[in-house]
């Protein structure tokens, strides 16, 4: 069975899964030492550019490729296969791209203008949301980070954003912000380099090092009025189809870590047996326990992530849907790389094999969003209204 090809609908997706497969080389090369400095390699990143990656999410009319999200997910699965944290990361600028393509809703010349610069310089965004006190911005708190209004009616943005992925390497940050003026959360599009922005080096934990997920850091930022892009709340909020983008990255470490562990049980051979252990039965149950766990999570998202691009009518109404992929994704991708590092044994534990690296990034995705409780808390009051 070819895990990627079984998902593959057409040319245009071999062909987006061969570019994704190329840069995922590149990425895995640079892993270990992004993982080492806890940083996005810049190497990796002039690479992604150079195959023109950044404009792929973009819509066509403004010269990208108006990527779907099965399309963005079959990326990122196979991009997360050579590195985890290169896929998280870059996962984060496409799906935004993609949104802010779809609403439409920025002022149309600095839309454009953005637009332009991913389109022909290929400068790369994340959004800014979480801080220390808010936790996930997904519970509803306040951001502390503030934008108070000029006489000139610009804004000055103050404070620390926690958890920025690819913080310094980003072109622009859009960061959430409280906007005394209106008493509102408000966005703010903020270009790199300017003054009072700088990047903390915080990021130091046990998985996803690579994405660099440092603390942005404003002072008195100062931000013209027409970058002031987004209120919040101002929309009917619409479930975020691109987040699928998560469970597709930690689906592709789990490939990662059962493809590997079946190459060493092919070739590893005790002396105390005449033949590789993948001929042996509890090695065979694993295999095969990881390949179910794999089909069914695989299947359960690709098949929600097609009904969003094929069904616009329905998608107000697959927010549990959505959530439930990525629980179930991110719970499989985690019980395979637990079977994968219980066939391979104690050296998996060795930085010697890319286990143990799996294992770490794979941890992180419990704490993407959307978050376990909210999401189970949502399916039972759903189930309890409907009945
Ligand atoms: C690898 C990685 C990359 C990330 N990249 C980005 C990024 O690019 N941009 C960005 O903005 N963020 C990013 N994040 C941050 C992420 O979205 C969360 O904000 C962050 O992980 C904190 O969420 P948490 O649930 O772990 O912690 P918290 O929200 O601080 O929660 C801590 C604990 O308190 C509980 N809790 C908190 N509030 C409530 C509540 N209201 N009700 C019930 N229980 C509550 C939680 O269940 C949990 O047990 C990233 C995170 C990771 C791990």
């Amino acid at each position: 069975m070819d895990l990627f090809q079984s998902f593959v609908q057409n040319d245009r997706q071999r062909h987006l899964i061969e570019k994704a497969a190329k840069l995922a080389d590149v990425a895995k090369t640079r892993r270990d030492q992004a993982d080492e400095m806890a940083d996005f390699s810049t190497d990796t990143l002039q690479e992604f550019k150079k195959e023109q990656y950044f404009s792929l999410s973009l819509p066509t009319s403004l010269g990208g490729e108006g990527l779907s999200v099965y399309e963005l997910l079959l990326l990122q699965e196979r991009l997360a296969v050579g590195d985890g944290a290169t896929a998280l990361s870059v996962g984060w600028h496409m799906g935004v791209v993609m949104e802010l393509g779809e609403k439409n809703d920025w002022d149309p010349d600095v839309f454009s203008s953005f637009a332009k610069e991913i389109k022909e310089k290929q400068k790369v965004v994340n959004r800014a949301a979480s801080e220390r006190a808010t936790g996930s911005p997904t519970r509803g708190g306040r951001p502390e980070t503030t934008a108070t209004k000029q006489a000139d009616g610009s804004y000055l943005v103050t404070g620390r954003k926690t958890f920025t992925t690819m913080a310094s390497v980003l072109d622009f940050y859009l960061v959430s912000t409280y906007v005394e003026e209106i008493e509102a959360v408000g966005w703010f599009l903020i270009e790199k380099d300017v003054e009072g922005l700088s990047v903390e080096k915080t990021w130091d934990t046990l998985g996803m090092r690579g994405t660099g997920s440092h603390d942005l850091v404003m002072e008195n930022v100062h931000v013209p009025r027409k970058h002031f892009v987004e209120v919040a709340g101002s929309s009917r909020p619409i479930p975020k189809g691109w987040l699928l983008h998560i469970p597709a990255c930690y689906l592709g470490i789990a490939i990662a870590a059962r493809n590997d562990a079946i190459e060493f049980a092919k070739n590893f051979q005790p002396n105390s047996l005449n033949t590789p252990i993948s001929e042996v039965a509890h090695v065979q149950q694993k295999i095969g326990e990881m390949d179910l766990k794999l089909l069914a999570a695989r299947h359960f998202m690709y098949a929600v992530a097609d009904k969003w691009d094929k069904n616009p009518e329905l998608r107000a109404k697959m927010g549990s849907e959505l959530a439930a992929v990525k629980i179930t994704a991110t719970n499989a991708a985690s019980e395979v790389v637990d079977l994968a590092m219980k066939i391979v044994g104690g050296r998996g534990l060795s930085k010697e094999m890319p286990f143990e690296k799996y294992y770490r990034d794979i941890r992180a995705g419990l704490h993407n969003p959307p978050m376990e409780d909210m999401v189970i808390l949502q399916l039972a009051k759903q189930a309890l209204s409907e009945n």
